[in-house]
This record gives structure tokens, C-alpha cells and sequence, in this order.
């Protein structure tokens, strides 16, 4: 047949799990925790199972969950969403992406994405006839470059879509990047997708700039999250998506059958757990201890390091200890060493000499240690 997508390859983060697997490595590749979620939440889903929540939940997500999250958001970002129609609950943020853009965009509408991008945007926009530009965001600071993006923007621009914190570098951005997007989204009459799955992992005292807190630019974006990275439970594949209230209908419109609805025993289960905000607040200083443990670790190590700011991501330059490319390197470390990486040019259009790996240190202190014994020894 003829594929809608001739250029995707395998996401690199089955390739590399794959790997680490076949070699018996240890897997820092893809991103997910490799400790428990909290057992209070797993019984609190076997209970919702035992009570009987075991048919469709409601179309947007189990209600309280959505009042649960609405309630959060006024808290830390000071804007309200209305639970019954501003907010849907998805399987994964990856379904939020999915069907924001399906809902939003059309054959021969540009999307500008900043590279590095988490993989799942572009052959997206392209299923859907849409076209990315790409905006790079340079090392080793990554912060955004507005007047390229103010380059970018054409008449064709439909939606610009942010993460931040930002998968692989650990870039946030700051209030007057928001403020810029919000100038260039207004007066070119942009939408946004701002994908915040890792909301909560944010170090060293600094804030998460929602794209919520920003009024303006609040009435034109879609905001997608994960409960997989706040919780530990990356499997679960449990989401949401908050979007003012004309762009949400668009949205559900897609996502009745797109899925329909996703699993209930579990919203059943969070909407109970989230009502103690401490359960995610205590997110950031949980993983800023592993990130410092870490980079302690690696201290006499050859790698250029500079720690990253949020997500539980870290990147290594890897420019002093070999010329190979950065594939060429985590292909080698993951079968002589045993240890699986992410390759960070997978993430930019153009694919040439990136010298950054990226590691995952949602990982047990054991873990780190053992990784940190191999990066050592490089
Ligand atoms: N966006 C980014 C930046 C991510 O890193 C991930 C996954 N790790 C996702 C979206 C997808 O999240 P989910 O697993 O909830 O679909
Ligand atoms: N988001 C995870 C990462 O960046 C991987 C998710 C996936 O495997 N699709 O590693």
C-alpha cells in the first residue's frame, strides 16, 4: 500500500528499549520510572474495580477527576477551567497531541515545533496534510530564539506547539518566552498546543510558566498533561486535555471516537488520590535529590554536564571521550557496556554532529549507581 507516512521510522525509544532488552543493559533509554507507584493508589483503583466502575465512563472523563483537575489548576495557575466542558481526560498525553491536531489542523497548515521535539508532532501534523517548521533550539541553553520564530510564522501558520518543561534538554521556558508566544499567537492568529507532561518535575526553586497562567494566550491553547509522569505509572496511559471551552468542543468532537472514553477504575482511583495535593506537589523536590545523586555520582566523569532544569531527563555531552556520531555511540555503550541511552540528533530535523545523549534518572539510587560506574569509566 501506499503509506500515509512514508519517512516515519520506529520511535527510537522502542529501538532503544529493544535493545537494552537484547543486551541485558540498563535501560536509562526510554523514559518511565523503574520503582512502584504508590500503593495507595493501586488499591485505591483494585478498589474502584471492586466497587463496580467497570464500564464506559463518561465521555470527557469521570467528573470529579475533571473538578479534581479544574481545582489544581486555579490553585497553581490561577485560571479557572469549567469541569464540564473546558477539560477531557485521554489516554496518555500522546492522545491529547493526537486529537488536538486532528481536530485543528488541515492540508497545507504549517505548525511551527521547536527541535529538539518529542517525536510524536510532526508525523502527526502530517497525517493530517500539515506541514512543521522547525524553530531549533541551540545548546547548550535551549532557550527559544523568538525572532526565529517570528521568521517562521507565515500565512499559512495554524498552530505553534511548546513543551516545557522540555523533553530531552530540561529547558523551561521563562515568563517572557510565554509572553512573546502569547504576542506572536495574538497577532497572527495562532493556535497552541503546550505539551506540560512534566508539570510537576521542576527544580531549584523555579516556576512552571502554564500556558494557564497567560489569559490571552490561555483562550487559544490546548494544554496537555500525563498522570504516567507524576505518579510513576507511565503504563497506566492515563492524560488530560484543558482547552476554553469552543476549542475543547472541537476536541471532543474527535476524541468520541477517537477512543470515546478511557479507563474508568483508574480516573475513579486519581480523583480520589488528588484531592491531597501532596501526592503531586512533592514531585520536584523527589526528583531534584535523584538528579543531584546522580550528577554527584558523575562528578570525575568525562562527560560536559550541565544539570538540567526540570523533567527527569538529564543530558550528557559526550564531545571529550568519542568522535563517533551520538547513534553510532549509544548503539556501542548499549552492547559492550550494557548501558541504553537516547540519542539526541533523533530529536532534530537536521541530524547532523549532535554530541548529546540524553539519560533517564527515574530510576532507583541502585540504578543510578550501577549507570553511573559505567559513565565513569568512559
Ligand atoms: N510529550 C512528551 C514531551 C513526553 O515526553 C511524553 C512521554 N513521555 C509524552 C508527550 C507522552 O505522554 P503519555 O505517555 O502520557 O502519552
Ligand atoms: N516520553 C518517553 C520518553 O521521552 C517515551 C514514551 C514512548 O516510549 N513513547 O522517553
Amino acid at each position: 500500500i501506499s503509506s500515509k507516512l512514508p519517512n516515519v521510522p520506529t520511535s527510537i525509544f522502542t529501538v532503544m528499549s529493544k535493545m537494552a532488552a537484547e543486551y541485558n543493559a540498563i535501560n536509562l533509554s526510554q523514559g518511565f520510572p523503574n520503582f512502584e507507584s504508590d500503593p495507595k493508589l493501586i488499591s485505591l483503583v483494585s478498589e474502584a474495580m471492586q466497587e463496580g466502575h467497570n464500564q464506559y465512563a463518561p465521555m470527557p472523563g469521570d467528573l470529579r477527576l475533571r473538578e479534581v483537575i479544574s481545582n489544581k489548576i486555579r490553585e497553581l495557575h490561577h485560571h479557572a477551567y469549567d469541569p464540564n466542558t473546558e477539560i477531557t481526560i485521554t489516554a496518555g498525553a500522546t492522545q491529547a497531541i493526537f486529537t488536538a491536531i486532528a481536530a485543528t489542523i488541515s492540508r497545507g497548515d504549517e505548525v511551527i515545533v521547536f527541535t529538539p521535539a518529542y517525536d510524536c508532532y510532526e508525523p502527526t501534523v502530517q497525517l493530517f496534510g500539515g506541514k512543521t517548521i522547525a524553530v531549533q533550539l541551540e545548546a547548550p541553553s535551549y532557550s527559544p530564539d523568538w525572532k526565529k520564530v517570528k521568521a517562521a510564522v507565515s500565512n499559512r501558520t495554524k498552530m505553534i506547539i511548546i513543551n516545557s518543561p522540555h523533553n530531552p534538554s530540561g529547558m523551561l521556558f521563562s515568563e517572557s518566552d510565554m509572553l512573546e508566544l502569547e504576542k506572536i499567537a495574538l497577532e497572527n492568529d495562532i493556535l497552541v498546543i503546550s505539551d506540560e507532561v512534566y508539570e510537576h518535575i521542576i527544580f531549584d526553586g523555579q516556576v512552571h510558566q502554564s500556558a494557564a497562567r497567560f489569559e490571552k494566550l490561555a483562550k487559544r491553547t490546548f494544554i496537555t498533561a500525563s498522570f504516567g509522569k507524576t505518579f510513576h505509572n507511565t503504563g497506566w496511559k492515563i492524560g488530560y486535555c484543558v482547552a476554553p471551552e469552543a476549542l475543547m468542543k472541537e476536541f471532543q468532537k474527535v476524541h468520541q471516537f477517537n477512543v470515546f472514553c478511557v479507563n474508568h477504575p483508574i480516573q475513579k482511583a486519581l480523583a480520589i488520590y488528588m484531592e491531597n495535593s501532596e501526592t503531586y506537589l512533592g514531585l520536584s523536590a523527589f526528583y531534584q535529590k535523584k538528579r543531584d545523586y546522580f550528577l554527584s555520582l558523575l562528578k570525575d566523569s568525562r562527560f560536559k554536564i550541565i544539570p538540567s532544569k526540570s523533567t527527569y531527563f538529564q543530558l550528557l555531552d559526550f564531545s571529550e571521550i568519542s568522535n563517533e556520531t551520538d547513534i553510532t555511540f549509544t548503539e556501542r555503550i548499549t552492547k559492550e557496556e550494557g548501558l541504553a541511552m537516547i540519542p539526541t540528533s533523533v530529536f532534530n530535523k537536521n541530524k547532523e554532529d549532535f554530541k548529546q545523549i540524553r539519560v533517564c534518572f527515574a530510576k532507583t539510587d541502585k540504578t543510578l549507581e550501577a549507570a553511573a560506574k559505567v559513565l565513569s569509566a568512559l
